[in-house]
Order: C-alpha cells, then structure tokens, then sequence
C-alpha cells in the first residue's frame, strides 16, 4: 500500500493559499456560483450555505430552490438571484440554459426520487469541479452509479454518518482512511471527512485542520462550510486548495466567534455573517 502524505494545515499554511484581490476587479473576476438545494421546512440550509459564499467574496450567487422558498431566499439573502424548481416542496429538476461556475447541491435537498433525478441531470451537465454535500451525499450513497457522474476534482463534505453510509463500515480510523484514500483515486474527488480535526483526503495526501471548536457543532455549521468551499471554487482556487483553505477559514471563523460569545453562544449564521473576519485574521 502507498504511504500517505500528511500534511497539518493552520494559519501559516492558510496566508500561503490566499490569493488577494486585485484593486482593478470586477464581480466576473470571483465567481459565478449556483447553490441548489432545500427543501420545505429546510430552505435555511442554502440560505446559510449562499451566505455564507457571499461573505467569502463570491461575485454572483443564484440559487435553485423548491419554489416554495422563493420569498425566504430573496428576503433573506437579497444579494443572490434566485431560480425555483416547478416543484412547490422539493427539487425535481434542473435549471436549463443556466451556466455556472461551480455548482454546490445538497443541503437541504432531501432524496426523494425526484431529487434523484433532479442531481442525475446536474451531474449530466456539470463539467467542472463541484461540490456535493449532505442530502447530495446520502442520493450518491443510494445510487452508487451516479458517483461514476462525478466531474474530475469535485469535493465531497461528509459528516461522520454521511461518510459511513458513503463507504460502508469501517473498523478504525486507519481502516477509514484507507477507503476514504481508494474512494478519491477510484472517482478522482476530493473528500473532505469533517469532525473536530477535519481531514482533506485528496488521493494519497491527507491534509489535517487545526481550526474549529466544539461551538461549531450546531446545526447549519456544515452547511456554511459548503458555502465557503464553493465560494472559492467560484473564485479559481484549485479544488484540493478550495478544500483545505476553506475549511481552515471556516474553523478559524468559529474561533474568532467564540472568542467573544462562547461555545454555547455561535451558531451556524453568525459563521456565515463573519467569515470576513476570518480572512482579516490571517495578516
Ligand atoms: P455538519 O454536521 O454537516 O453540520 O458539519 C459540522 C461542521 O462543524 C463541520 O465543518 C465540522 O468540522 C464542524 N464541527 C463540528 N463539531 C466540531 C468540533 N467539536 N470541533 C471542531 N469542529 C466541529
Ligand atoms: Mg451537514
């Protein structure tokens, strides 16, 4: 078996991935992103995750939602466009002549069989790197042929459940790995297992985060992660950078939150409004 690579990722890392803005920029320079997910009673997650993308620098944000979260989104987030699915409840489509970027679908989403559908044609559409998370994660753990849809270097954010119902049982942490390593050669994805020290598995490398809190542990929290990953996707980072500076970013964010208002007092929408804060602690 290949030696892993380890690599453990904090601030000095992190200054080296940033790439600055340019004074001379225009909103077409960070990114055309779409965010596809929600669904009745859980439009909140792609509110957190577009949100969370704006205050990550992102240029233009439109999501696809369930129609019935129409006026939640635009009242919520009147930065980003919004494009509803024909269905009132749940996603059962796609957006048709509608390029993006990068894409994020999941949060969310639900996997009922419409939605199936609804990511199949995603999948179908998508050529570049996109990331898939939550309700995204468990419709590819359902359906194992629409991982071979994969485009090259899209990014996977499991939980710890998600991940498990993704590769099957595992004995050990090293045994994890170990699938987790096969998983990303066999589909050429990254994937990021989140948990308190979150792990970058990018083929045979392994980044590990230092940033982050037991304050993060709330709901919304990974949903706010998907937002900051693709934002930088958006933004031309290289997927397996996407990955790990986001997630750094992200943990960096919660501490610098918690710092003021306790583990108990963050929540997931106070990570998304002060991810900029994140991006001033670095220098
Ligand atoms: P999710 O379960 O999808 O909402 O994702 C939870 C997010 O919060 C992930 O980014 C985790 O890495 C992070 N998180 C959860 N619990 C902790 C913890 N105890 N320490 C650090 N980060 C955590
Ligand atoms: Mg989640």
């Amino acid at each position: 078996e290949v030696k892993s690579e380890t690599f453990l990722v904090g601030k000095e890392q992190a200054k080296i991935l940033y790439k600055p803005r340019k004074p001379n920029s225009h909103k077409g320079d960070y990114g055309n992103i779409l965010v596809a997910g929600g669904s009745y009673g859980k439009m909140g997650s792609v509110l957190l995750t577009a949100t969370a993308a704006m205050h990550t620098g992102t240029g233009l944000c439109t999501l696809y939602i369930p129609e019935s979260g129409y006026t939640i989104i635009q009242t919520g987030l009147p930065e980003a466009m919004v494009i509803t699915d024909k269905n009132a409840k749940i996603l059962s489509d796609f957006p048709k002549n509608f390029k993006a970027d990068t894409v994020c679908f999941g949060p969310g989403a639900g996997t009922a069989e419409e939605t199936v559908h609804s990511l199949e044609n995603f999948l179908k559409k998508q050529k570049t790197p996109m990331l898939i998370d939550a309700d995204g994660l468990n419709i590819l753990s359902q359906h194992k042929g629409l991982q071979d849809l994969l485009p090259e270097n899209s990014i996977l954010t499991p939980h710890p459940g998600e991940l498990k119902r993704l590769l099957g049982k595992w004995k050990d942490d090293i045994e994890k790995l170990k699938l987790a390593k096969e998983f990303s050669k066999k589909y050429k994805v990254i994937i990021v297992i989140k948990g308190t020290h979150t792990m970058i598995i990018n083929r045979d490398e392994i980044y590990i985060n230092t940033s982050g809190n037991p304050g993060m542990a709330t709901a919304g929290s990974g949903d706010v992660l998907s937002g900051v990953i693709t934002s930088l996707l958006g933004q031309k980072y290289d997927p397996p950078v996407a990955a790990v500076l986001g997630v750094y970013l992200h943990g960096l964010c919660g501490d610098i939150i918690a710092a003021d208002e306790g583990f108990e007092g963050l929540t997931a929408g106070m990570i998304a409004q002060n991810m900029g804060s994140a991006f001033k602690a670095l220098f």
